[in-house]
Parts: structure tokens; C-alpha cells; sequence
């Protein structure tokens, strides 16, 4: 393939499309960040997508890189997950009854999880973070949660203070609706910053119940972990007999066959999933110590349900893509996702252009400044209007990446070195056009 067939040539439909949509869904989405109201354009309303490419309805092409905000660690339309789903569709949807699928999945979620011993499929990974607060809280007997400033975990009231993600993107304060007095119990600090978690603790460490914190921040852009900083929060959680709460909903299976805890050798005792288990259906889990898992309903007294919850076809996807990511596929992630790196540096020295590029595994996530950028505030030193016009310019050339600053570029197992050096030529000629 190249440059000429990808490319955005033209809007007309979409635009149409839009302007219907928002006759019947708030701002025309139903996930905000999906309006691209932040860059000021049109959204491209996609007809299909196929390995690393996805088509729009005015007949535009591009390569991408949001993979449905992390999921498609294999692509778009994979065809082992693709006949996985169909036969299993045949034969049924939904039972709301016990199906052999489900342990099969919590086997391997087990399996390759470390402080996984018992797990929880729940619907989406806000749902995930939202039941492991609810465990920590009735497992502790303690009501407050600590987080960090521009991390995201889901929309729960609880979580969604000083929260990164679209709630960064669209600038918004923290959002009406969530009650005072759920407020008052989350304590947020800056990410990488143990100094401020000691101090926190120091004043209301024996009513804390867990600190939640995703062990690569995604949500304000890529954020790794100091060296020291996970293990910090590990020690002081276990002085304090709090829970230390790993959400791997984007990290998990994304940063390494073990996740985040895996790569960087730190046992939480609750883990949050999504995304990628979901393999591009609505999936989210959470798990940990048996000893605390036991403690949720039925076998224990915390309530939490689902109607669809282990649904066939969303266990199935997961399966499937979970059984195709081998170590090969990781190392492969590694290396394009490096040539990735390379290649946008390199184009930033040569126009001069600010750029500071921050990198785990296929979290690849380009910020516009010269900061060494370490959690939200440097985060936001990135030059948003030179973003905005980056992302307009490299969508005009055919590359679909995240329309925020504060949101990572996700490789897949399926992009080709050829994807990698048209993004780079494409990456070349919008940095051109600033
Ligand atoms: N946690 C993290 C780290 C996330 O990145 C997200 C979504 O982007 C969530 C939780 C919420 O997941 P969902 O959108 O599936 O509710």
C-alpha cells in the first residue's frame, strides 16, 4: 500500500451522519472523546475495519492506532476472533446461566496474571474499577480511596475526581453529579510522586482503603512509572494494611503476557481488567488473592451481578485473542513500536519542533514540549493548538491516531514495518506543515 490510498480526501458523509446523530444522542456519540470536539473536526463514521487499516463512508483509508482505544491488540476483524464469535453466536447469545467458556477464561486470565488466584468478568472496565473500590472498601472496612491526579479509571463517582482521559481532553472540572460527600473520600495525588502518597498517608493512612493506580498512566498521554514509584506504593500500602489496586485495564495484556505487574515484577492484590481480554467486546474483570476474592457474593457478603456478565461471545473474543498474544507477538510489538519512536524523533529534531516521546512496549505517545513528562502537570505542558493541528494533518495523510494529547498511540501485532514507514513519512510531512 501506499501514501496515495490512505488519506482523508473528503467529509461530506460524515459530516451528514453527524449532524444526524446528534439529533438523538448527546453531542452525536455515545463516548464523548468520540465527537472530536477537542481538534475541532468531524468524526469519520467508520463502514469496516480490516488488520491495521479502517475505512470511513466517504470511502477514506487509514492506518490505525487507536484500535478501539486499546482493545485490538490483533486488528481490526482478526479472522480467528471473527470465527470464534460466529460459531459461537450460533449457537446461542446469552444464558445468564453457567457456560464452560467462563472458566476457561478465568483459567487463563489465572494463568497469566500473577496476583491473580480468582477472577470476575464484568462489563466494562469501568464496572471493573468500580466493583474492586466497592471489595477494598467492605474487605478493609475503610471508606477512603487515594488516586492520582490525570489518571483514569472509568466514570464511577468515586473515581472521577481530578480524572485524565476525555474529562483531560475536554478540560472539564471535576464532573456535577458526583455528591460531596462521595468526593470527600478520594484523595488524588500527583502520579510518580511517593513524597505526596507518604504524606497522605501519614494523615489518613488507617482509613484508606486501597490506592488505585494504573502501573503505566494512559490517560494523560504515556505516563511510565519512575523506577521505584510502584514499589513505593506497594510498601506503604502493606504498612497501612491497605489494598494496593493495579487498574490494567488499558496495560493489561497490552504491556507484556503478564501485564504491567508482570513487566515490572509488582504483586498488587487487586487487579482491574478490560480492553484487550475483551478482544474488541464489551469485557472487564477484576481479580486478586483468593482470600479477598472469596469475600464477594455468593461466596462472600459484598454484592456485585451482572446480567450479561461472562457473556459467551465476549468471552469467546477474549479467549481467541488472548490465546494469539505468544511472546513472539510481544517482541514484535517491542521492535515496531521502537521503529515508531525512532522515527518521530527523529522527524522532530530535524524540524525543530519541541517533542518529548514517552514509551512502554505499544504505548507510544509523542507530547509537544521539551519537559520530561512525569505526570499530569508536566503532561500539560504539551502545546494543545500544535496538537490539534498535528492531529488534523496527520489524519489528512491517512494515520488515525487518538484525537487528544492526553491519549496514547496503541501498535498492533498486526501492523508491518511498511504501516510503521508510511506513519513515519506521514509523521514527517505534518510536522512539516506546522
Ligand atoms: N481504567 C483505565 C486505565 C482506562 O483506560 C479506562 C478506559 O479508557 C477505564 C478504566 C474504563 O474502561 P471502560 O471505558 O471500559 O469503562
Amino acid at each position: 500500500m501506499s501514501m496515495d490510498t490512505i488519506g482523508r480526501r473528503g467529509d461530506e458523509r460524515s459530516r451528514l451522519a453527524f449532524e444526524e446523530a446528534k439529533k438523538v444522542l448527546p453531542g452525536g456519540v455515545n463516548s464523548p472523546v468520540r465527537a472530536f470536539k477537542s481538534v475541532g473536526l468531524t468524526p469519520m463514521y467508520i463502514e469496516h475495519g480490516s488488520g491495521s487499516r479502517i475505512y470511513d463512508i466517504d470511502g477514506n483509508s487509514f492506518i490505525d492506532y487507536v484500535g478501539s482505544w486499546g482493545p485490538l491488540i490483533m486488528g481490526h476483524a482478526h479472522p480467528e476472533v471473527v470465527q470464534a464469535l460466529q460459531e459461537t453466536a450460533a449457537k446461542g447469545t446469552s444464558f445468564g446461566a453457567p457456560t464452560l467458556l467462563e472458566t476457561q477464561m478465568a483459567q487463563l486470565v489465572a494463568k497469566r496474571v500473577p496476583s491473580i488466584d480468582v477472577v470476575r468478568m464484568v462489563n466494562s472496565g469501568t464496572e471493573a474499577t468500580m466493583s474492586a473500590i466497592r471489595l477494598a472498601r467492605g474487605y478493609t472496612g475503610r471508606s477512603k480511596i487515594m488516586k492520582f491526579e490525570g489518571s483514569y479509571h472509568g466514570h464511577a463517582d468515586s473515581l472521577l475526581i481530578k480524572a485524565g482521559s476525555g474529562v483531560a481532553t475536554l478540560g472539564l472540572p471535576d464532573s456535577p453529579g458526583v455528591p460531596e460527600g462521595v468526593a470527600a473520600n478520594t484523595i488524588a495525588v500527583p502520579y510518580n510522586d511517593l513524597a505526596s502518597v507518604e504524606l497522605a498517608f501519614e494523615r489518613f493512612g488507617e482509613e484508606i482503603a486501597g490506592v488505585i493506580v494504573e502501573p503505566v498512566a494512559g490517560n494523560m498521554g504515556v505516563v511510565p512509572p519512575l523506577p521505584g514509584f510502584l514499589e513505593g506504593l506497594r510498601r506503604i500500602t502493606e504498612q497501612y494494611g491497605s489494598l494496593l489496586i493495579f487498574d490494567e485495564v488499558m496495560t493489561g495484556f497490552r504491556v507484556g503476557l503478564n501485564c504491567a505487574q508482570g513487566r515490572f515484577g509488582i504483586t498488587p492484590d487487586l487487579t482491574c481488567l478490560g480492553k484487550v481480554i475483551g478482544g474488541g467486546l464489551p469485557v472487564g474483570a477484576y481479580g486478586g488473592k483468593r482470600e479477598i476474592m472469596e469475600q464477594i457474593a455468593p461466596s462472600g457478603p459484598i454484592y456485585q451481578a451482572g446480567t450479561l456478565s461472562g457473556n459467551p461471545l465476549a468471552m469467546v473474543a477474549g479467549y481467541t485473542t488472548l490465546s494469539l498474544l505468544t511472546p513472539e507477538v510481544y517482541d514484535r510489538l517491542e521492535r515496531l513500536s521502537a521503529k515508531l519512536e525512532e522515527g518521530f524523533t527523529r522527524n522532530a529534531k530535524e524540524r525543530g519542533i519541541p517533542c518529548t516521546i514517552n514509551r512502554v512496549g505499544s504505548m507510544v505517545c509523542p507530547f509537544f514540549t521539551e519537559e520530561r513528562v512525569i505526570n499530569y502537570d508536566t503532561a500539560k505542558t504539551s502545546d494543545l493548538d500544535l496538537f490539534r493541528r498535528y492531529f488534523a494533518a496527520l489524519l489528512e495523510q491517512g494515520i488515525n491516531v487518538a484525537p487528544s494529547q492526553f491519549e496514547g498511540m496503541f501498535v498492533s501485532g498486526v501492523h508491518t514495518d511498511e504501516d510503521i514507514e508510511l506513519t513515519i513519512e506521514a509523521h514527517r510531512l505534518a510536522l512539516q506543515k506546522l
